[in-house]
């Protein structure tokens, strides 16, 4: 174990290097030629590892990165992640990777690009210390930032992770270098209400007001939030009217709905359902639209938590105190725990500030994360 962790130590210089070179290549759901760019220099990275690579390309949205490296025994072991940052075409050059003390700046540099090159340079030490005992499969997607809106990686992700024994999700540790067991679902619903139009002042009484009729459901809906189960509702987005000397016709709202298991979210789209047929602006009518999971929860399963249990041991040994924790946000190791895979998410870098201007990477989180995955990974 000593040896392997000196290698990965002796990687530190390589390891900013190689994210330095990520977060220079604006990849946002706005650059596709640039998220294919960071997927060959990512692929490059694990052919050199001998492992077998393909390119999933959906040309004019993203490429999906997929490898696979058969190993001596049968566990099977699966590393997830995303390449693509939330940040449009020109951030990179705008304000790109800047080294300040032990931190790191730039576009994706902790979400997650920290988290791929953490994925690398582990199981590259591995490698080189003679390890090839487990099968490994990496799917790194190529629009998570967006909940994967034109890709069937939902169905990839699963599909990939049926039979593992173990996935890791590369994505950023949580606060106090926490992993977790856990993450919500979420879906974007929206309401949308429809009325009749007429004068509001020779016909007032002839119309069926949606702005009212949308007020009243606002209400209703924010009322189905219940903090001691987990399940969520924010109406976001209203849009509404035309003019203020018409009754409104027309009235929506979007609304961010999350949860922790898969049967609340079932149950949070039936209150939706319910609170959409009852109209107490008679002649208004309500339709549910934007079902779509974006992503499914990660369900707190007994699987998860032995496999943390594995982690957590690696981080003893590393006088390290990993704590586990179920988030409010969504992942992609919402898929692989829906195909019955033990997962732990947020096995990437240290930092903080994601989806922000002022992200960061803590530099010498980069050796510290790669000791417990490789470690981690070797013990499952
Ligand atoms: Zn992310």
């Amino acid at each position: 174990m000593e040896q392997l962790l000196k290698r990965i130590e002796a990687k530190h210089d390589k390891m900013v290097s190689f994210l330095e070179t990520l977060v220079n290549i604006d990849s946002g759901n706005d650059c596709p030629e640039g998220v294919a760019k960071v997927a060959r220099i990512v692929g490059g990275k694990l052919q050199e590892m001998k492992f077998d690579v393909e390119y999933l390309d959906y040309p004019g949205a993203c490429t999906h990165l997929l490898a696979h490296k058969k190993g001596t025994g049968d566990k099977e072991v699966m590393i997830i992640g995303h390449m693509d940052t939330l940040f449009p075409v020109g951030t990179a050059a705008a304000r790109p990777f800047t080294i300040r003390d032990d931190k790191a700046y730039g576009p994706g540099v902790l979400d997650m690009k920290g988290g791929i090159t953490i994925a690398l340079f582990a199981l590259e030490a591995l490698y080189e210390s003679g390890w090839n005992d487990k099968n490994v499969t990496i799917l790194f997607a190529g629009d998570e930032e967006f909940a994967h809106p034109k890709t069937n990686a939902p169905e990839l992700f699963e599909q990939h992770a049926r039979g593992k024994d173990a996935v890791f999700n590369m994505e950023t540790a949580s606060a106090g270098r926490a992993v977790l067991v856990g993450r919500k679902g979420n879906i974007h619903p929206e309401l949308i209400v429809r009325g009749i139009s007429a004068h509001a002042g020779a016909d007032l009484d002839k119309g069926a007001s949606a702005i009212v009729e949308l007020a009243h459901k606002i209400i209703a809906v924010n009322n189905l939030t219940d903090f001691s189960r987990g399940l969520t509702f924010n109406c976001g987005v209203i849009k509404g009217g035309t003019v203020a000397n018409a009754v409104a016709d027309y009235a929506s709202v979007v609304i961010d709905m999350r949860y922790l298991t898969v049967a609340d979210g079932e149950y949070g789209i039936d209150s939706l359902r319910k609170i959409a047929a009852q109209s107490v602006i008679p002649g208004t009518t309500t339709e549910v639209a934007n079902l779509r999971e974006r992503f499914t929860p990660m369900e707190v399963t007994e699987g998860n938590l032995k496999l943390y249990e594995i982690v957590k041991e690696q981080g003893r040994k590393l006088g390290l105190d990993i704590e586990k924790k179920v988030g409010g946000g969504a992942s992609d190791a919402g898929w692989t725990v829906r195909a019955g895979a033990p997962s732990i998410c947020s096995m990437g870098a240290l930092g903080a500030l994601n989806h922000s201007e002022r992200e960061y990477i803590v530099l010498s989180g980069l050796v510290e994360r790669a000791k417990l995955l490789a470690l981690s990974v070797d013990a499952v």
